[in-house]
């Protein structure tokens, strides 16, 4: 393309609402424009890189013997009724009526309908295994739409879906999907890892999240220094240490500490550390059951393991009101002696002795407390959110913590859609069964977004060869010169011709503007046509990456540049 006839929209601005550096510079490198809250437009250059990353995704699911299909995106509300989602989907399904006042939503994922086609279609064994993806727009009304294309309520996503006769074959066509999204996110570029994920409300038993490594990542995850292991912290087990109990050696001892309310505030008033604590922590289930949970005073809750230890959906802190009613006391001063509620502990609480809790009167907690002996605890679970430090539970090693964008989803889905939905298929002893399912999902557009959060610096985007919209830009430093536009010109042909995704700078504006711009949008190699190097019978050739010129022959220049194109991707 000519930059010329192309619409190319930079800012030198740094736009206001935008938050993180791929937010940033996609809308300043012209990718991308806000329609509304979460909802985008993909510009020419930014639409370029979508479709790379979508090509890779198609190449590999193609590869892995998966089928490509198109779905709707608004679907009859009869179906989520069906799965019984229609209820339990919360605020992220956007629902509607069309004229005859019937009831649709927009789809934010696909099992109801590929369930739906599947049931319709497949009658034997013999038609599996069966893997059957879309790349299509979705929608869910997030709650908090930002960062750009990473957390749109419109995005597209890849979302494919396995079929099989049993649990064996469902666990061989999952493997192939985990292989295939290495693939995928390595030809992207990335830095990224699996870890082991929650299956949150979706369903299934298995499940692994894609990583890509940032520090704008909403995720938080761990992995082991010496095993294999990684895992988001949602999910993150503990290691069982056997510990011993220790005997307690200090009496039940009530202590005033006016105003102090936090652990903090309490260790620090007593000189203690915040471990020598036990933070009792009040809350509710969406069933309405009011319960205490201890935990190690520096340790943070992991709601996720809460919710399903009590198999809830979810579960809230009490009120200040309800603290009151609960305790007797002001909230801060809550402990679990003498408590009316049943009380959960984390694991590691069993292993402490002589610990500060709060003593359910204002201004006051207990020194010397003692599980078994001062309070009772109705179960010890693993209750709390691993961190950077903690033993890993799979070996000896011990877990690092990083941040991540999960960028890709591959889940066990087991037969919960199938049974709901009546899939079954005969096996080969002719008895009906349901089918054994998997879904597997990437953000299409957060992957662009992904990769950008890891490769730029002060000037732009330093886009990796295989997503790049463009793979070479050639600027004209003049173009009014009959010589400079012939020999930039003829490159611009040559590299055409053998398949080169080429721009060509020849606006009329000021070099330094070119360069700004050439760097802004990551263009990786960059080639500079000027009177001066023409002389020599040479160009100037730049890559991104490391910024480093040298003067190439002109007779070169397109071979060096096909070749050096294919290598990066290729590696
Ligand atoms: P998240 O926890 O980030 O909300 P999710 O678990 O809801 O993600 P899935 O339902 O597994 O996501 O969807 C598959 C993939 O779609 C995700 O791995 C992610 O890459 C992408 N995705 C999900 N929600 C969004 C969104 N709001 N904007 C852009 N991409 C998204
Ligand atoms: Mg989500």
């Amino acid at each position: 393309m000519r930059l010329t006839e192309y619409l190319l929209p930079t800012l030198k601005e740094t736009p206001a609402d935008a938050e993180i550096v791929s937010h940033r510079l996609m809308l300043r490198s012209g990718m991308i424009r806000k329609v509304a809250a979460g909802i985008y437009t993909y510009l020419p250059l930014g639409l370029r890189s979508v479709r790379k990353v979508e090509q890779i995704v198609r190449e590999e699911m193609d590869r892995a013997g998966a089928m490509e299909l198109l779905m709707p995106m608004v679907l009859p509300a009869e179906l989520w009724q069906e799965s019984g989602r229609w209820e339990q989907y919360g605020k992220e399904l956007l629902r509607l009526r069309d004229r005859k006042n019937s009831e649709f939503c927009l789809s934010p994922t696909h099992e109801e309908v590929i369930t739906d086609v599947v049931r319709g279609t497949v009658r034997s064994y013999r038609q599996l295994p069966l893997n059957l993806y879309q790349i299509q727009g979705k929608f869910r009304d997030e709650i908090r739409p930002r960062f750009g294309l990473m957390r749109g309520r419109e995005f597209i996503m890849k979302d494919a879906y396995s079929f099989d006769i049993d649990d064996v074959s469902a666990d061989s066509s999952y493997d192939k999907m985990y292989q295939a999204y290495q693939r995928i996110f390595k030809r992207c570029g990335l830095d990224f890892r699996a870890v082991e994920a929650d299956t949150g409300n979706i369903g299934g038993s298995s499940s692994h999240e894609f990583m890509v490594l940032a520090e704008a990542g909403e995720d938080a995850i761990v992995s082991c220094d010496s095993c294999e292991y990684a895992a988001n912290v949602e999910k993150a087990q503990m290691r069982m240490d056997r510990q011993t109990v220790p005997e307690p050696t200090a009496e039940l001892q009530l202590v005033g500490t006016p105003q102090r309310k936090t652990i903090a505030e309490v260790a620090q008033f007593l000189e203690l550390p915040q471990s020598r604590l036990i933070k009792t922590l009040l809350v509710e289930t969406d069933g309405g059951e009011q319960l205490a949970v201890l935990l190690r005073g520096d340790r943070e809750l992991n709601e996720i393991k809460l919710c399903r230890l009590l198999d809830c959906l979810e579960v809230t802190m009490l009120s200040e009101e309800a603290v009151q009613q609960l305790t007797g006391a002001p909230s801060g001063f809550a402990g679990p002696v003498d408590l009316s509620c049943r009380i959960l502990a984390d694991n590691e609480v069993r292993t402490m002795a002589d610990s500060v809790i709060g003593a359910n009167q204002a201004d006051a907690h207990y020194l010397g407390a003692n599980v078994g002996r001062d309070f009772q605890v109705s179960e010890f679970a693993d209750l709390r959110q691993a961190v950077a430090g903690d033993g890993c539970p799979r070996c000896d090693g011990t877990l690092q913590s990083w941040r991540g964008i999960e960028v890709g989803h591959v889940f066990k889905l087991g037969t919960k859609y199938s049974q709901a939905l009546g899939a079954k298929v005969l096996n080969a002893n002719g008895k009906d069964v349901p089918l054994v399912m998997g879904c597997y999902g990437i953000g299409i557009g957060r992957t662009v977004a992904a990769a950008i959060e890891q490769n730029y610096d002060d000037s732009g985007i330093i886009f990796p060869m295989p997503i790049a919209p463009f793979q070479v830009i050639i600027t004209l430093l003049n173009p009014k010169d009959e010589q400079v536009r012939e020999a930039g010109g003829q490159l611009y042909d040559q590299l055409l011709r053998a398949g080169i995704e080429v721009l060509l700078d020849d606006r009329d504006e000021r070099p330094g503007s070119k360069f700004k711009d050439a760097e802004l949008i990551g263009i990786p190699i960059r080639v500079t046509v000027g009177n001066r190097a023409l002389k020599e019978d040479a160009f100037e050739v730049q890559k991104r990456k490391d910024g480093e010129r040298q003067m190439m022959a002109v007779a070169d220049t397109a071979a060096w540049l096909i070749d050096e194109v294919k290598r990066e991707l290729a590696e």
